[in-house]
């Protein structure tokens, strides 16, 4: 597992973390999220700061190694996408709360742990994707609505267990307490045009092919399908609309870090959350996958509008995650 990582990292051109090379001129990141995603990001911190970022990139099983290297972790912080997977981190006891005055006036507090677990970076919302043929302008505007008769065998979605639908489903329960949230995911899925399956791409594409009308989707898959010759018509046979504009605001998610428990450098690791957190910091972040920016005023995607926000604490869908899982398997979402 390890010489994979490794080799991954290399690949990547990146910095591979040796124990012995922690110095104290240096942060060392565990990262799931991707190296073009980040390293603009970490390049801003060390030209300013001059404290070098090592990085170790990988798909899974960080929060299992820092399970493993326990107090002899070289790693100061994990970078992750979704609220499911910070939450995760807490859970297995790898990261230790940290508060400092730069986080919280620039995070808002529904985008971070009360505790100081976990902190919002930038923030993403899960859209309603409409046929710009098939579904008239306004016919869908919020997440209530898929349940309609009208949407009958028109809906496209990906699995009901993947870490954005559980969130999505979290905010229902949330919102609506569980019975009514358990009608919603039963409704949402006798509309559905085919069983659950691919990714929030595939669902558009589907839209593309005529297989179905709506689907749901994160907010910056628009963008990039409009930047990939080979999807830029699958995009173009959609319009996107922001959920629930007139009422609580569309459903929010987070990439986000939190610090390892025991980081060897922790300073520099806060310097870091901080510098991420702050004006230039998110700049960089949010743009680099047209995300939004937790800090307010800075500015968000060009080609996606300003919009309303949910503002349900995270930490509150981080609670309601496993009943979300348990509703998924009881009305056999996926089957
Ligand atoms: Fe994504």
């Amino acid at each position: 597992m390890r010489s994979r990582i490794v080799e991954i990292a290399a690949a990547a051109g990146i910095a591979v973390i040796a124990a012995a090379s922690a110095q104290a001129t240096d942060v060392n990141v565990y990262s799931y999220r991707q190296p073009f995603l980040v390293k603009p990001l970490f390049k801003a911190f060390t030209d300013k700061t001059g404290i070098k970022v090592n990085v170790v990139f990988a798909k899974k099983g960080l929060i299992e190694r820092l399970k493993t290297e326990g107090t002899a972790s070289p790693a100061d912080l994990i970078f992750t996408v979704d609220i499911g997977r910070l939450h995760d981190a807490v859970k297995a006891g790898v990261v230790e709360p940290v508060k400092t005055d730069t986080l919280l006036a620039n995070i808002p507090a529904s985008l971070r742990d009360p505790d100081g677990n976990w902190y919002g970076l930038t923030t993403r919302t899960r859209l309603i994707y409409a046929s710009h043929d098939r579904v008239p302008e306004g016919g869908i505007e919020t997440y209530e609505q898929l349940v309609e008769p009208e949407w009958k065998g028109r809906i496209c979605t990906r699995s009901g267990k993947h870490v954005y639908m559980i969130a999505l489903i979290a905010s229902m329960i949330a919102h609506h307490g569980e019975e009514k949230a358990e009608d919603w995911l039963a409704g949402l899925k006798a509309n559905l045009a085919r069983r659950p399956q691919g990714n929030d791409r595939a669902q558009v594409k589907a839209i593309h092919a005529g297989e179905c009308d709506v689907s749901i989707g994160n907010h910056y898959y628009y963008q990039k399908m409009l930047d990939d010759p080979k999807q830029k018509a699958w995009a173009e046979a959609v319009r996107v609309v922001f959920p629930n504009q007139a009422g609580r605001g569309a459903h929010v998610n987070i990439s986000g870090a939190s610090l390892v428990k025991g980081a060897p450098n922790r300073d520099n690791a806060i310097a870091l959350l901080e510098f991420s957190s702050g004006e230039e910091g998110q700049n960089i972040y949010a743009r680099v996958n047209g995300e939004y920016p937790v800090k307010p005023g800075v500015e968000g995607p060009e080609r996606l509008t300003a919009f309303k926000a949910d503002d349900l604490p995270l930490a509150r869908v981080a609670e309601l995650r496993e009943e979300a899982g348990r509703m998924v398997d009881r009305v056999d979402y996926d089957g």
